[in-house]
């Protein structure tokens, strides 16, 4: 970026004028950090004046479909490529509609506190994850051997465990440690060294819904220099924020519950301003959300397209009625299965029988939600997972015999799916690394959908039945 002493009487005079334009952007933001969390998911950063005056007065977000930007004049170029005005130029570097998205979910991620963020939309959660995390993994020094690790949970996302383990370590020899206690702080600590460039996590994971406490895992963080970044994809920023909590940086994949319609791949990463990292660059310490945007993203070229950056707004707008919906419907299903006597093994973070259900109280929380008596209302997602109790042949029974239940390797839906991980998402990985991971093939992973849970406990309870 050149400095402004470089710049052309005609270029000052453009950056002059978009002055005020992030003086009102900035002000808006400002109104928009005190609404609440769903006038935010409704509104975001349009706004009433930006509609009457940039967009013929439509009231929701238009669709922008041109690739690239017109400008007046080659200083207004100018000032534009040199990244000195408020501009989009071209749809892999940004564009109006993606923005909107992006400012909607900086905003909802930091909601209800002073934190400011910023926030890059992507092609898929995958992107996300690539993106948030490639920028750490560069050498440090001049020394040709220096090696360079990262800390994750080894409970994730199938894909994520192949971006780490074979990528990145086996074709690149960044090594990733993995972590196979999350809830263990000592296992955290042990595997961090000089080297490490940051801790990340999935929470919850999918499907076996591992989690850690985020306070403190991002304090540990913290101590060594490095950022914590944080998968919130089965959550959402209804049930969980975790920026607020202490993390650096979040990514979602936006394909799930974020446009539980499913017609969309998508990804976002969220960073918080000030972010802690031993890397030596101020710029993207200070602004990780729009560096990565303006430099990296760019570069690799991982853009979201602005048709399905409409669609999730469109479905963001009602995000927290939808995942309080979902989670009530999946506890009714989750203490249903936990009561079949074909069902050996339940695992629903709501469930008070799960191992961690007492962490996962702390963080699962439906936003701005009270109860008859004051307390917060713990939601806890419509991801589950459960063990059939008989072979792994008896399980792909249960699973061939759903009728109403599709059978996909997806989640997040509005409609009910099913996938058994061993032989779908974590195949890849073997049999050593889903055991570790704890995926035996008598797991199935279920995500409960908008329907009425009567009617997805009689398909379960039928497909069930059919291995008596
Ligand atoms: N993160 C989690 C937790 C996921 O479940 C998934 C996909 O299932 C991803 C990331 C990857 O997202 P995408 O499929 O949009 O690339």
């Amino acid at each position: 970026m050149s400095s402004n002493q470089e710049l052309s009487p005609g270029v000052m005079r453009y950056i002059k004028e978009a002055e005020k334009i992030v003086l009102e952007r900035k002000e808006y933001w400002n109104r928009m950090k005190k609404a609440k969390f769903d006038t935010i998911a409704v509104h975001g950063l349009y706004s009433v004046e930006e509609a009457y005056s940039k967009n013929q007065g439509a009231i929701i977000e238009p669709l922008y479909l041109s690739a690239s930007q017109c400008f007046k004049d080659s200083d207004e170029l100018e000032a534009a490529l040199a990244y000195k005005i408020p501009a989009w130029i071209y749809t892999r570097i940004a564009n109006p509609t993606v923005y909107y998205l992006e400012q909607t979910f900086a905003l909802l991620e930091t909601y209800g506190t002073e934190l400011e963020a910023s926030a890059c939309a992507t092609a898929s959660g995958m992107s996300a994850i690539f993106l948030a995390t490639e920028p750490f993994l560069i050498k440090r020094t001049k020394k040709l051997n220096e090696k360079i690790n990262f800390v994750a949970t080894v409970q994730c996302y199938g894909g994520t465990y192949q971006l780490f383990n074979l990528r990145r370590m086996e074709e690149r020899g960044i090594e990733v440690r993995w972590v196979k206690n999350g809830a263990d702080l000592d296992e955290w600590e042990e595997k961090i060294d000089e080297n490490t460039r940051f801790l990340y996590g999935e929470m919850p994971s999918n499907p076996q819904l591992g989690i850690f406490d985020i306070e403190k895992v991002a304090k540990l963080a913290h101590k060594y220099e490095i950022p914590l970044i944080v998968d919130s994809t089965i959550a959402t920023p209804a049930l969980l924020r975790p920026l607020v909590h202490g993390a650096d940086i979040v990514v979602h994949s936006l394909t799930k519950s974020a446009t539980a319609s499913g017609y969309i791949i998508g990804g976002i990463v969220v960073a918080k301003k000030n972010i802690t990292t031993n890397i030596d660059n101020q710029e993207m310490r200070e602004n990780f959300g729009e560096w990565v945007k303006l430099w990296p993203f760019r570069d690799y070229g991982p853009s979201l397209s602005p048709v399905d950056a409409i669609f999730t707004l469109a479905e963001i707008k009602t995000l927290r009625i939808k995942m309080d919906y979902f989670s009530q419907s999946s506890m009714k299903v989750a203490q249903f299965l936990e009561s079949h006597p074909r069902v050996e093994r339940v695992d629903y973070l709501g469930l008070p029988s799960h191992p961690l259900h007492k962490l996962a109280k702390k963080y699962f929380k439906l936003v701005d939600s009270i109860d008859e008596k004051g307390n917060p209302v713990n939601r806890y997602g419509h991801l589950m997972s459960f063990n059939v109790a008989g072979s792994a042949e008896d399980t792909r029974k249960v699973y061939d015999n759903l009728k109403l239940i599709f059978r996909a390797t997806d989640l997040g839906r509005i409609k009910s799916v099913a996938t058994i991980p061993a032989i779908s998402t974590h195949q890849q990985q073997g049999e050593e690394a889903r055991k570790a991971a704890n995926i035996p093939p008598q797991m199935i992973r279920l995500c409960v959908g908008g329907e009425n849970p009567e009617d997805i406990i009689k398909d379960l309870d039928q497909a069930l039945n059919s291995i008596k």
